[in-house]
């Protein structure tokens, strides 16, 4: 009685399937625009709660304004791209012109800061602008999933729209220029880190999937 009990026992244990460990989502947070005075510093408070490492392109114009802002987001770890100095679109620019934007962002870059990417105005990519970041060493990075933050302006329908469109490898574009996008990202980082992904920054992201950068590529996300 015994031994058929313990047969049992193993034919019911063999019966329970063994539950492969899925693997590990990531995406990238991209934040443009900034830096910008509350609203980055919540930002980065909130990111640092949760041991979350980011993406931030600057503009070389707000750095000139948020000059401690753009220090902090260098020393706690997040990365920085460029974003263009002034803001005007890169679209039709020469290469001298879109050259220009990016040398006189990256001469207000952080000590130390080494930028990989570029991420034209509004996504806007133009021959010269491409010319420009593969003579500057820069890849070009867009986005692959838009928040619309800066129209929506509404925390909760973010964080849906993100929440419900994702998936592993998105680069995700945001602004922290309002509360709405900083109360947003926080929770979007919440509810996804239950889903099981991880968020890292652009670079980090490229290096986990092997990617090879080229200078002057323009690239929307690395699934
Ligand atoms: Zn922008």
């Amino acid at each position: 009685m015994r031994r058929f009990l313990a047969i049992i026992l193993c034919v019911s244990l063999l019966a329970i399937p063994v539950r492969a460990e899925a693997p590990t989502k990531y995406v990238a947070l991209t934040f443009d625009d900034g830096p910008s005075g509350r609203f980055t510093r919540r930002l980065l408070d909130g990111l640092k709660e949760r041991d979350v490492k980011a993406t931030f392109l600057l503009c070389g114009y707000r750095i000139k304004d948020y000059g401690p802002e753009a220090r902090r987001i260098a020393e706690e770890g997040h990365e920085i791209g460029i974003h263009g100095y002034s803001h005007d679109s890169m679209c039709a620019m020469s290469q001298s012109q879109a050259t220009k934007e990016i040398l006189d962002t990256a001469a207000l870059l952080p000590q130390g800061v080494r930028p990989v990417f570029l991420r034209p105005p509004g996504g806007q990519c133009g021959d010269g602008m491409c010319q420009a970041a593969k003579s500057q060493g820069l890849a070009v990075l867009n986005w692959s999933l838009d928040s619309k933050d800066w129209a929506i302006k509404d925390a909760r329908a973010i964080t849906e729209r993100v929440v419900g469109n994702v998936q592993d490898g998105d680069v995700i574009l945001m602004h922290d220029m309002y509360d709405s996008s900083v109360d947003a990202a926080l929770a979007i980082i919440d509810a996804l880190t239950e889903q099981g992904y991880r968020f890292v920054t652009a670079t980090e992201l490229v290096r986990l999937r092997g990617a090879k950068l080229q200078a002057g590529e323009v690239y929307c996300s690395f699934p």
